[in-house]
C-alpha cells in the first residue's frame, strides 16, 4: 500500500495565524505531541523571521526525535544559512525553500522576470543542498502560475537537488477539479519528477483546503501539508485531523496508509487550541465539541439501537473520552435518550413518574441549549415536592 507522508506546519503556518504567538517551550511541547501523533515532518518555524522563531526551530530540532524537522527559508542565502544553523541538531533536517512563480508575485512582490526567478530558485536549492540532503522547494502561488513555467522551475530545482517539490494554493483560490488537473499536469510535464516526492499545500479561503488536498492526493501527491485544527494564515490550512480521518474512514476508497495514530487526535487538538488560544468551533469536523453529539430524537433512538445508523466513525477512534458520544439532552431528545441518561445516573422511575418528568423536561428544554444532570435532578426534585 502506498505510504502518504503527513507534513505538519502547525508551528509555522499555524503560528502565523493572526493573534497567535507561541513561546519556544510551547512549540517544543506541541512538537513532542505531533511526534506522538505520528506526523512525518514537523515544520517548526521560519528561522530568519525572529530570534524566537530561530530558537523554536533549534529546540525542536534538538529535542524531538524520530521525525523530520523542517525550517522555512525564502530563496535567499541568508534565510537558508539561518535555517541550516537552526536545523543543525536535527536527526533528519529538511530545508524548505520557496519563491513565488505566478505573474502577480513575480511582477509586484519579487520584481523579477521569470528567468531571474528560475535562477534564484535553482541557486537557493543548490545552497540548501550543500547543507542538507533533504531539500523541499515550494512554488508559492502555484495555483495562479503558468503550468508550463511551473514545470520548468520544478525540473530545474530537481536537477539542482530538491527531494520534494510542492504545488501550492497559498491564496485558497483553486477548485478541486482544477487542482487535480494542475497536479496531474505537473506530474506529466516535469522532467525528473519520478525522483522526488510531490507535496500539496492548500489554504481554506473558500473552504476548499481539505477538498483540494484530497484532489491533489488522488492526482498523485505523496505528501500532504496541513495543520492541527486547520489553523493558519487567514482562513487557515487543510486540517490534519480531517485528512487523517478521511483516509481512515474511507480506506475502502483510498488504498493508502499514513503513520497517523488517530487516537492521539483529540489530545493534539486540545493542546494546540489551549496553547495558541484559538478556540475550535463547536461544529468543527472530527474535533469540535458537537462533532459526535446527537440531539435529535430520531437520531438518538437510532444511535442507541445501532451506532452506525448515524455515525461513520466512533469518538474513540479519534481519542474522545469514552462517554463523549454524548447523546445530548435538549428539546429534540426523545424518551429513549432521557431514559438512558437517567439509567447512567442510577435513577430508576416507574412509568408514571417517568412520563411526568419527561413532560416537564420537554417544557424546560424548550428554552435551553443543553440539559445537564443537575438540571434533570432539579426537575425531579420539583416533581417530588409538588406531589409531596
Ligand atoms: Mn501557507
Amino acid at each position: 500500500m502506498r505510504q502518504i507522508e503527513i507534513f505538519d506546519t502547525t508551528l509555522r503556518d499555524g503560528e502565523q495565524s493572526a493573534g497567535v504567538t507561541l513561546t519556544v517551550a510551547e512549540k517544543v511541547e506541541i512538537a513532542h505531541q505531533l511526534a506522538k501523533l505520528g506526523v512525518n515532518v514537523i515544520e517548526a518555524g521560519f528561522p530568519l523571521a525572529s530570534p524566537t522563531d530561530f530558537q523554536g526551530v533549534f529546540q525542536v530540532a534538538q529535542q524531538v526525535r524520530g521525525v523530520t524537522v523542517a525550517g522555512l527559508a525564502r530563496a535567499r542565502a541568508k534565510d537558508i544559512e539561518a535555517a541550516w544553523e537552526a536545523l543543525r541538531p536535527a536527526e533528519q533536517p529538511r530545508i524548505h525553500t520557496f519563491i513565488g512563480t505566478s505573474p502577480v508575485h513575480m511582477r509586484y512582490k519579487l520584481k523579477a522576470t521569470p528567468a531571474e526567478i528560475l535562477e534564484r530558485a535553482v541557486q537557493a536549492v543548490r545552497l540548501a543542498k550543500s547543507k542538507v540532503s533533504d531539500v523541499e522547494f515550494s512554488a508559492e502561488d502555484s495555483s495562479r502560475s503558468d503550468p508550463d513555467f511551473l514545470a520548468e522551475v520544478f525540473a530545474a530545482v530537481i536537477k539542482a537537488g530538491a527531494t520534494v517539490i510542492t504545488i501550492s494554493d497559498v491564496v485558497g483560490y483553486i477548485t478541486p477539479d482544477e487542482f487535480s488537473a494542475l497536479v496531474r499536469g505537473v506530474r506529466e510535464k516535469t522532467a525528473g519528477i519520478e525522483k522526488v516526492k510531490v507535496s500539496v499545500h492548500c489554504h481554506d479561503d473558500l473552504g476548499l483546503a481539505v477538498a483540494n488536498t484530497m484532489a491533489g492526493l488522488t492526482a498523485g501527491a505523496d505528501q500532504l501539508e496541513c495543520t492541527v485544527n486547520g489553523i493558519g494564515d487567514r482562513a487557515g490550512n487543510a486540517a490534519l485531523e480531517e485528512l487523517a480521518m478521511i483516509l481512515h474512514t474511507r480506506r475502502d476508497l483510498y488504498p493508502l496508509t499514513t503513520s497517523i495514530v488517530t487516537t492521539e487526535i483529540m489530545r493534539t487538538s486540545r493542546l494546540v487550541s489551549r496553547l495558541t488560544g484559538m478556540p475550535v468551533q463547536y461544529h468543527k469536523a472530527i474535533v469540535g465539541r458537537n462533532a459526535f453529539a446527537h440531539e435529535a430524537g430520531v437520531h438518538q433512538d437510532g444511535i442507541l439501537k445501532e451506532p452506525s445508523t448515524y455515525q461513520i466513525m466512533t469518538p474513540s477512534d479519534v481519542g474522545w473520552e469514552e462517554d463523549h458520544s454524548s447523546l445530548v439532552l435538549g428539546r429534540h431528545s426523545g424518551r429513549h435518550a432521557v431514559r438512558r441518561h437517567l439509567g447512567q445516573w442510577g435513577i430508576t422511575l416507574d412509568e408514571a413518574s417517568f412520563e411526568t418528568l419527561f413532560a416537564r423536561f420537554k417544557q424546560y428544554a424548550d428554552g435551553k441549549q443543553n440539559i445537564s444532570k443537575e438540571d434533570m435532578l432539579s426537575l425531579l426534585r420539583a416533581e417530588e415536592e409538588s406531589q409531596g
